[in-house]
């Protein structure tokens, strides 16, 4: 029906679909799906063969499966919190045990014994062989049950959409898919020659791959058709730096003079030397000041390698031609660390320092607001509240950035848009650092460079891995060095992103230490507090009214509490390894000898061990970089999430970052042979020319 095709393409916003009402729209756009194309690019995170069945007898632990076998018995349990036991067996003789914490009277009832039941899941090694926790399952009636025809897509949850639902929509969607001539942007001959789908395929086999589809390359993400879809968004994100960069300096920037007595003057006053790597990069940045087009620069510097005196440079800069600096930081905290910093350098210069963040209020902001506005503010410190509308500087030349993943690229141009003046300069810098491959592509529209050495007289951090069996002689060891005035962190992480069950878990440790370490005064932060009941917990930690502070990883970025010497990170085996290093640079600030003990679950898998002896032996952020890069290869899903590099939906440039020289190519070719295909191209993925175009 190529009428409804034409009519229904990619932007067509779902209430279009049937079912789809105010609440449900609503409930998706949260997800960030509003349009078909949303849904058709809305893949399943994993599938579930039940396209067969594995007899009882032949599971294996870890390797999830689907088994039918009849009701043997069924126990019902109240110990610690109810709990539901059955176990079936099977023609291979063989029992495994169904286990649920959640159920039902009407659950229970439908288990009777002798019942044909068909259940699917991963098998783990329980208390009477294996068992599988909260399967899903159908009891089954009399006759033959069919098996699928296909594999069965397992959809990323979305809070309060039921997973049937979901897949019934995404297949209403799916039948809008417009023909392959309509969809497809890449160039035919190239797709051929790397024998990839076209994008039709693609979607359309990912969504219900067929039975005989290599399920292993699927569960990987190394699928063809994943690889294409990669791809094309990897080629998309490119040329949309490309262009913004081009856009961007094409507009011109007022140079600044150079003027560097300010920065004599600080550097002067500091109690330190700067580094030969600080040295360098400031020269960078003043060259790249001098010049009548924007800077763009990024600068990579391990934790605690001395970015924010550079920043205070460059912000001199500004400030000795009489012009504003700008520096946003990604949370409140952060930004008045800098705030403070900032000010015990340069108020003794003569310098006006103006706070601003969401919660200067009333008349407060209005005060700011009319300081920045008058340049009577020399350097403007803050969130991301500087970027809002209603924040006019008089004059910004420079606009400084911190931690620069946390920020999407939107908001970082928002902030460019300030500049009365012309555009500001600007100045990203960030503590994780990536490999070079990768930073050309993630960043294709910043100079990149790093500060690649540690001030002197840091004492490395001594990093231990220790199994969890042993936590009773960790907390001895804290108490021993809390009596002795040391601060410590303890660190809960749990794959679980939600911020409620982090904060449960962070809760029950929180507990859990206290009442064991009844002389150590201990804190705890969270994600589900309010900002100022965070703020006020790391301000008393910081001021050694604290000694132990119980935290999730909200803690990550840039806190600065020199005297903590200690810090414990929990389940450090499900952390990818830029994370785990982000978190031990909370400690080794400080002059005291440091420790940070990495306290796994056993046992722990190849790569958990690689990973956990990688930290153990290097502290470079570089060389740990580039590790992650190498280990994280199929199969190791976990912990992406941490690079923070632009949000792809599919691709993940740990694992797809061989395709980089072909996304280089093919942005090259297109944007030289068919500049307007190239464009679709970023609309498709980016969503919008416009959000480029306006930046
Ligand atoms: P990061 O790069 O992680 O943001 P900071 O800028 O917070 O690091 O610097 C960490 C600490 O090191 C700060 O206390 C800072 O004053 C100090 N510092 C910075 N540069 C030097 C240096 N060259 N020598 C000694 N200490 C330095
Ligand atoms: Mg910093």
């Amino acid at each position: 029906m190529p009428a409804t095709h034409a009519l229904a393409g990619a932007r067509t916003p779902l209430s279009a679909l049937t079912g789809v009402g105010p609440a449900l729209r609503e409930k998706l756009a949260a997800r960030g799906l509003s349009t078909l194309q949303d849904l058709w690019l809305h893949l399943p995170r994993g599938y579930e063969d039940r396209t067969a069945l594995t007899a009882i007898r032949d599971l294996r632990s870890g390797e999830a499966a689907q088994v039918e076998g009849r009701v043997e018995a069924v126990e019902r349990g109240f110990r610690y919190r109810p709990m539901l036991r059955v176990a079936i067996s099977d023609a291979s003789r063989a029992t495994l045990v169904l286990r649920f914490f959640h159920f039902r009277a009407q659950q229970v009832a439908q288990f009777a014994v002798g019942a044909r039941v068909r259940a699917f899941g991963t098998p783990r090694p329980g208390q009477q062989g294996l068992e599988i926790v909260h399967p899903s399952y159908r009891i089954l009636g009399a006759g033959e049950q069919p098996l699928g025809e296909a594999l069965d897509p397992v959809y990323p949850a979305i809070e309060s959409v039921g997973p049937a639902s979901l897949r019934k929509l995404i297949a209403q969607a799916l039948r809008c898919l417009p023909e392959e001539s309509a969809l497809e942007l890449l160039p035919q001959a190239w797709l051929d020659k790397q024998q990839l789908p076209s994008l039709r395929e693609a979607i359309l086999l990912l969504h219900a791959p067929p039975r005989d589809a290599d399920v292993a390359l699927l569960q990987i993400g190394l699928h063809p058709a994943q690889r294409r879809l990669a791809l094309e968004e990897m080629l998309a994100h490119q040329l949309g730096l490309r262009r913004q960069r081009l856009a961007l300096q094409s507009e011109g920037a007022r140079p600044l003079s150079g003027d560097a007595r300010l920065v004599e003057a600080l550097l002067a006053a500091l109690p330190f030397q700067l580094t030969g790597a600080q040295q360098r990069v400031y020269a960078q940045i003043r060259e790249d000041l001098l010049r009548p087009r924007p800077m763009l620069r990024l600068v990579q510097g391990d934790v605690g390698s001395g970015k924010t005196v550079v920043a205070a440079m460059a912000a001199l800069l500004a400030v000795a031609d009489g012009r504003q600096a700008a520096l946003m930081a990604p949370t409140e905290l952060l930004a008045e660390q800098h705030c403070n910093n900032l000010r015990g350098w340069l108020e003794p210069l003569g310098v006006r320092i103006c706070w601003l963040a969401g919660k200067v209020t009333g008349k407060a902001r209005a005060r700011a607001l009319k300081e920045v506005a008058s340049g009577e503010a020399q350097v403007v410190v803050g969130t991301h509240a500087l970027m809002q509308e209603g924040v006019a500087f008089a004059d910004l030349a420079l606009a400084i950035v911190d931690e620069q993943h946390r920020f999407g690229v939107h908001q970082r141009l928002a902030l460019r848009d300030k500049g009365s003046n012309g555009v500001p300069h600007q100045l990203v810098m960030t503590a994780t650092p990536i490999p070079r491959t990768l930073a050309m592509s993630a960043y294709a529209d910043l100079d990149v460079s790093a500060i690649d050495e540690l001030p002197p007289g840091r004492t490395p951090v001594m990093t231990v891995a220790l199994p969890d069996r042993r936590r009773d002689e960790l907390v001895e060891r804290i108490r021993v060095a809390c009596a002795d005035g040391r601060q410590a962190y303890w660190v809960c992480t749990l794959i679980d992103e939600s911020d409620d069950v982090q904060a449960q878990a962070a809760q029950s440790s929180f507990e859990a230490l206290q009442a064991a370490l009844p002389d150590v005064r201990v804190g705890l932060v969270h994600g589900r507090q309010k900002a100022a009941e965070k703020q006020a917990t790391m301000l008393a930690f910081k001021a050694g009214k604290l000694d132990l502070l119980v935290a999730t990883t909200v803690i990550e970025v840039g806190v600065d509490v020199p005297n903590a010497s200690l810090m414990v990170i929990e389940n450090a085996e499900r952390l990818g390894l830029a994370q785990l290093h982000q978190l031990r640079g909370r400690v080794g600030r400080g002059s005291a000898a440091s420790s940070c003990v990495l306290l796994y679950q056993h046992p722990l898998s190849t790569l958990a061990r690689q990973r956990l002896d990688t930290l153990r032996q290097t502290s470079d952020g570089f060389a740990i970089a580039e590790k992650d890069l190498q280990l994280r290869g199929p199969g190791e899903l976990l912990g992406t999430r941490q690079t923070g590099l632009a949000g792809f939906r599919i691709a993940d440039l740990a694992r797809d970052a061989d395709l980089l020289p072909q996304v280089h190519a093919l942005a090259d070719q297109l944007l030289r042979d068919c500049p307007d295909r190239a464009e679709r191209i970023v609309d498709r993925w980016v969503g919008g020319a416009a959000r480029y175009a306006a930046a």
